[in-house]
């Protein structure tokens, strides 16, 4: 990699092209005071993104553009191009990783325009790129942004005079380990944003965890709901299954009783109809009082006979008294036939007897003893009147025996009345007993109406009972007719599908199940209105949250990666950082005794509060004991420098002279540029405080220098012009333009001088 030219135009003084082309190690660049010489080395600056103004000597960006002078228009434009050789491919692109990618082009060309409104566009061979993409590539070949490299008129113990945290920048700039620092920022940067985030999303968690929450209790809600529908369904299916079954069961039942108790009941009513009425008619009615009434006329008749036969009876005893009259009288007559009138008499009292007792006799068997007795004792009085003597006086009988014989006839008529009573009364009797088989037939028929219809009652009774069970049983119907089209309107047509395919069980207790199913209703309507859509959204919910949980823990994980990267970054800076300074230590102490023909000099770390402020000598010590990673806010890095002139004993570096502090300034700055070296280095003048014997050991380093990186020596020394291959001089134009030309050494030094 070599730096090949750089084209200057419109570029401050440099109103036409100029190109400077390096083909030596050492170049210099000469020409009278205010010729242009620095405004090439800030060309310099400026080609390779110095942002400062300040640094190019200007205020704004017009500044830098040629402002015009006699005869030469001002310009809106000025361009820098510096060209690199890239035949080792030595550019690079920073590939935020592992491997950086080469740049594939032999040459290297940046071009920096900048426009009168102050705009910069920066280009690589030709076509435009980032500033940061230039820097990068710049610093793939150490070309870094502090330019430490460049060195300013008046700028040489300028490192002398900077800080010692703005010293330990340089130093890091000049060791590549700027590149550090950036990734150390990116990745606080990282961090920062990362422990950010983090927060954010573990707030999100938090923000979602009482709605996760709620959507996992009304989730549960759902599932213990789908779990008593599912409960409610199998019990209703079971239920409806047996209650459906007990009914048709029922419906049988009922029905078969009720044809039973209705036939039963209509072959009663049927019997009934063929029993006769209670009130039947009494058929002997008539014919027992036609009995009665000949009863009546027989008796009325006997009782005539019997005073016929009474009153007959009188006349006889009337005739008997006469006849005792008569017999007394003829008793002294007559004494033969005592007997046969005692005899008689005695027969007479049996007829009185007799007499009274067909008076008393009660009943017609006895009345007919009676009357055969009498008839006996009339045959015995028929044989006594024959027996009488006929001496005796005739008795006056010629009465008796009328009346007897009417007697005769009465008695006859009274046993023909007596025959006809009995008869009559036979007749009468058996009308009676026919009576009273007919009421006994009635009452036994009644009997048993009254029996069938107390069945029929007893049927109808059993009818009210069935009608009151139908009406239950109707009510049980309509239950479950309701229960049922409830079902197929909760659950669905597969409802009534799986319904029809189920069995009855055995020994189901209805009651208590409807209980439970109506408490799984009552649940269920506590369950019910969370609709489906609340578990699609718990499930989105806890995806985000997992989500969201991996995202934490990817995120703490990067953290802790950052964290890792960061502390191995510092590490690897800090190390790098020391051994480069022990390194750029040795090269001091080596340029500084070639400078001074002995002495010492070297720097030192140091640690510093940030604000800055120096610190005593206990603070480094107590600081040098504290972890630096630990307080990084607090303390910072910086670079002091030591000196040990030879022969002399002065230590601090604002004893030295001017030329001197030149020196220490060349000696360090050579020492930087030797551990990582940059492809080039520019210096403006930087010997301009030497004497001669110092100007011969700074043209002697110039060309050790040169080994390591191009030079480009602006100067008005001679010794250092000596040194140089190539020589360009720079002249002021008449209209104000500067302008470049190759010249000879002794042309050089015509012109320094
Ligand atoms: P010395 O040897 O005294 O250090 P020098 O050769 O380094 O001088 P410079 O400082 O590079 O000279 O140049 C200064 C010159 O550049 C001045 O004459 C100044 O007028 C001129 N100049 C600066 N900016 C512009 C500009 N924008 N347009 C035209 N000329 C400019």
């Amino acid at each position: 990699m070599r730096l090949k030219h750089i084209e200057i135009s419109g570029f401050k003084s440099f109103a036409k092209k100029a190109t400077l082309t390096f083909t030596a190690p050492v170049t210099c660049v000469v020409g009278p005071n205010g010729s242009g010489k620095s405004n090439v080395v800030e060309s310099f600056r400026f080609v390779l993104g110095e942002q400062s103004m300040k640094s190019m000597r200007g205020k704004s960006g017009a500044d830098l553009i040629f402002r015009g002078g006699n005869n030469a228009p001002k310009l809106s434009r000025a361009a820098v191009s510096i060209t690199f050789d890239n035949t080792d491919k030595v550019f690079s692109f920073n590939t935020e990783g592992t491997s950086n990618a080469p740049v594939l082009f032999d040459e290297v060309t940046f071009t920096r325009e900048l426009f009168a409104d102050g705009t910069s566009r920066y280009l690589m061979n030709g076509t435009e790129i980032r500033l940061k993409q230039m820097v990068e590539l710049l610093s793939s070949v150490n070309i870094g942004t502090s330019s430490h490299h460049i060195i300013s008129q008046g700028e040489a113990d300028g490192i002398l005079r900077a800080s010692a945290r703005d010293r330990r920048e340089m130093l890091e700039d000049a060791l590549g380990l700027k590149v550090y620092h950036f990734r150390i920022k990116e990745s606080e940067n990282k961090l920062a944003k990362s422990t950010e985030t983090l927060k954010e999303v573990q707030s999100l968690r938090r923000e979602l965890a009482p709605h996760l929450n709620f959507l996992k209790k009304q989730v549960e809600k759902v599932e213990k709901g789908r779990a008593i529908r599912e409960e409610l369904e199998g019990l209703l299916v079971q239920y409806l299954a047996t209650e459906r079954a007990n009914l048709r069961d029922e419906d049988n039942r009922l029905a078969q009783a009720h044809s039973l108790i209705a036939n039963k009941k209509s072959q009663l009513e049927a019997v009934l109809e063929t029993l006769p009425e209670e009130t039947s008619h009494d058929s002997t009615a008539g014919e027992r009082s036609a009995f009665a009434s000949q009863l009546q006329v027989i008796r009325e008749k006997r009782r005539g006979v019997e005073a016929r036969i009474s009153r007959l009876e009188g006349m006889v005893e009337a005739q008997r008294q006469m006849l005792i009259a008569q017999t007394k009288q003829q008793q002294h007559v007559a004494k033969a036939i005592t007997f046969e009138a005692d005899e008689y008499h005695t027969l007479l009292n049996d007829l009185e007897v007799l007499l009274r007792n067909i008076r008393e006799a009660q009943s017609l068997e006895t009345t007919k003893t009676f009357v055969q007795k009498i008839e006996h004792i009339l045959t015995q009085l028929k044989n006594r009147e024959e027996k009488i003597p006929v001496q005796a006086a005739p008795v006056i009988d010629t009465g008796i025996h009328d009346t007897a014989l009417e007697l005769e006839d009465l008695e006859r008529e009274l046993k023909a009345l007596i025959g006809q009573e009995e008869s009559v009364q036979r007749q009468l009797q058996a009308a009676e007993q026919q009576r009273e088989s007919a009421m006994l037939a009635t009452q036994e028929a009644t009997r048993k109406r009254y029996e069938i219809i107390g069945e029929i009652k007893q049927c109808e009774a059993e009818l009210q009972i069935l009608a009151v069970s139908k009406s239950a049983f109707m009510e049980r119907k309509a239950a479950v007719d309701t229960e049922l089209k409830e079902s197929g309107f909760l659950f669905g047509p597969s409802f009534l599908h799986t319904l029809e395919s189920t069995q009855p069980v055995p020994q189901f207790d209805i009651h208590t199940q409807k209980r439970n199913i109506d408490r799984l209703k009552i649940r269920l309507d506590e369950h019910a209105g969370i609709g489906n859509e609340v578990v699609t959204e718990y499930e989105s919910t806890v995806e985000r949250d997992a989500f969201l949980a991996r995202e934490v823990t990817d995120i703490e994980a990067s953290i802790r990666n950052l964290e890792t990267l960061i502390i191995d970054l510092k590490r690897v800076l800090d190390e790098q950082f020391t051994s480069g300074v022990k390194v750029i230590n040795e090269r001091f102490g080596d340029f500084f005794k070639t400078m001074f023909g002995g002495g010492n000099a070297f720097l030192s770390i140091t640690l510093e509060k940030k604000r800055r402020r120096r610190m005593t000598e206990e603070e480094e010590i107590e600081a040098a004991g504290e972890d630096p990673e630990q307080d990084e806010d607090q303390f910072e890095r910086g670079i002091e420098v030591h000196v040990n002139l030879p022969e002399k004993k002065v230590k601090e570096l604002n004893m030295l002279s001017g030329g001197e502090r030149s020196l220490v300034s060349i000696a360090l700055l050579f020492a930087i540029s030797q551990v990582n070296p940059p492809p080039f280095l520019v210096l403006d003048e930087t010997d301009a405080a030497l004497d001669e014997a110092n100007s011969r050991r700074y043209g002697d380093m110039i060309e050790l220098l040169a080994e390591y990186s191009q030079l480009i020596v602006v100067t008005h020394n001679r010794e250092t012009m000596s040194r140089a291959s190539v020589l360009y001089g720079v002249t002021l134009g008449t209209d104000g333009g500067s302008k470049l030309l190759s010249i000879k050494f002794d042309e050089a030094v015509k012109v320094a001088k």
